[in-house]
């Protein structure tokens, strides 16, 4: 059983209530495909320009969580023909983000999480 934590972003945090990303994680498919077994430790919300990231990651790793995953739609846009990791997503600066929070609390980064982009494997800091 691995604990996982999500970092969302506030970008969209009035409009989705991560419906997908739980039912992924509990279902052990998309970002979290890897783990055999998944526990939710708890989600935290980004905000701009993302300088609450890492003392939240921290109060995460303290609660027991050995991994954190940030959402897809961080990175990527919904398009007509599905997720676009190509196209950007809500954060221009997701990967800097991340590697801050690595550093910080020594945890796995997984940028990814429900509705994965065709092609794309979750990246991971680690
Ligand atoms: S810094 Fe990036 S991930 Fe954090 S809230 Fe802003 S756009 Fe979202």
């Amino acid at each position: 059983m691995t604990k996982i934590a999500m970092m969302r972003c506030e970008k969209n945090e009035n409009r989705c209530p991560l419906t997908g990303d739980f039912t992924s994680l509990a279902k052990t498919v998309q970002g979290f495909e890897k783990y055999n077994e998944c526990d939710l430790t708890g989600v935290f919300t980004c905000r701009c320009p993302g300088d609450n990231a890492v003392g939240l990651a921290k109060i995460l790793k303290s609660k027991g969580a050995e991994a954190i995953h940030f959402v897809t739609c961080a990175f990527s846009t919904k398009t007509d023909d599905g997720w676009d990791a190509t196209d950007g997503g809500f954060c221009d600066h997701l990967d800097e983000i991340a590697e801050k929070v690595h550093q910080a609390t020594g945890l796995p980064c997984v940028l990814g999480t429900a509705h994965l982009p065709k092609g794309y494997t979750p990246k991971v800091l680690d």
